[in-house]
């Protein structure tokens, strides 16, 4: 059976107008997150992938701008909706977005509890909010949640907010769950059960995840797809047994190489360093740290090209697999 498609980004474009020049940001990107999927988007830092997250919000801050594009979302194009519209529809309820530091994040002066009960929206009375509020707090495993719905935000750890957050984001029952390097700020030892926490929830919540990290591991343990940017570009796309056991690109071979790493921007299976996106390279973005690159690589930006059932890359050395 086809998976039916949640939101499909076709050929986005962002640039950041910078006093240094026009950071290319984003360059044509491309991609399809398929209902009740966990999809892991993954690259180094500045790759583009949490602008792409913030895209499909229409979030993109100043000085970047959006120049061309579209997030198709249920049919409709999120970035030809007005404000109001997507406040309305969108931001906070069909989609929502679980940030890295949750504490943050979180409003200082509301008590967790109201918090919870304000993004169950109207709809409850008190009593009713206030019990699904409970609910919500039990549901994320948080011991004692009376007492942690009476507390405000700083007093809970960080794994503690990032629970509370997570209770938040699901209280509005949204079609997709954007979690941005969630589990980065907290200890080593609560990253495991936060991520399999939400693994959990989304499963038995019916919703889809789109996982932003720069970490590879994480995504091996817990997604069904991965998508591979670099540079502003969607290198590769696959499930997740194709990118960790048969990756193409030879970024993402090269990514494979380097784990395990600490050092997200020391990648040891890959030569020289990310290219300055103010002024990219010419053709593949790739080009200059790939031992395969030839002529062409320096001249054309390559097609996507897909190279088995749910597995595309963008690199010419699969040209001769085109249409087949
Ligand atoms: Fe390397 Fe060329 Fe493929 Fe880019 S298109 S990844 S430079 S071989």
């Amino acid at each position: 059976m086809m998976p039916e498609v949640l939101v499909e980004i076709n050929d986005l474009v962002i640039n950041f107008y910078t006093y240094r020049g026009v950071v290319k940001a984003i360059n044509g990107v491309n991609l399809k997150i398929n209902k009740g999927e966990f999809f892991g988007l993954v690259g180094e830092t500045g790759c583009g992938k949490s602008v792409t997250g913030s895209a499909i919000l229409n979030l993109v801050q100043n000085p970047g701008r959006i120049e061309s594009g579209e997030v198709i979302f249920k049919g409709d194009d999120i970035l030809r909706m007005d404000e109001g519209e997507i406040r309305e529809r969108i931001r906070g309820k069909e989609i929502t977005m679980i940030m890295q530091h949750p504490i943050a994040a979180l409003n200082p002066v509301l008590k967790n509890g109201d918090q919870i009960a304000e993004a169950l929206g109207k709809k409850m009375s008190d009593s009713e909010a206030k019990k699904r509020t409970i609910e919500l707090l039990k549901e994320v495993n948080i011991p004692e949640p009376e007492k942690v719905a009476n507390q405000y935000p700083h007093q809970l750890s960080g794994g503690m907010a990032q629970r509370v957050m997570i209770a938040m984001m699901l209280a509005t029952e949204p079609s997709l769950l954007i979690a941005d390097e969630p589990t980065t700020a907290l200890d080593v030892s609560i990253q495991a059960q936060v991520l399999s926490l939400l693994e959990d929830l989304i499963k038995r919540h019916k919703a889809t995840v789109l996982l932003i990290t720069h970490d590879l591991s994480v995504v091996a343990e817990t997604c069904d797809r991965v998508g591979v940017m670099y540079a502003g570009d969607m290198a590769e796309v696959g499930d997740v047994e194709q990118i960790i056991g048969n990756p193409r690109h030879p970024y993402t071979t090269g990514l494979m190489r380097a784990i395990p790493s600490d050092h997200e921007n020391e990648l040891v299976g890959i030569r020289g360093s990310v290219p300055d996106l103010v002024n990219p390279p010419t053709g593949c973005r790739f080009h200059p740290r790939c031992e395969y690159a030839t002529k062409i690589c320096k001249e054309k930006k390559p097609e996507t090209i897909q190279v088995e059932s749910n597995h595309t890359v963008a690199c010419f050395l699969y040209e001769g697999e085109k249409g087949g």
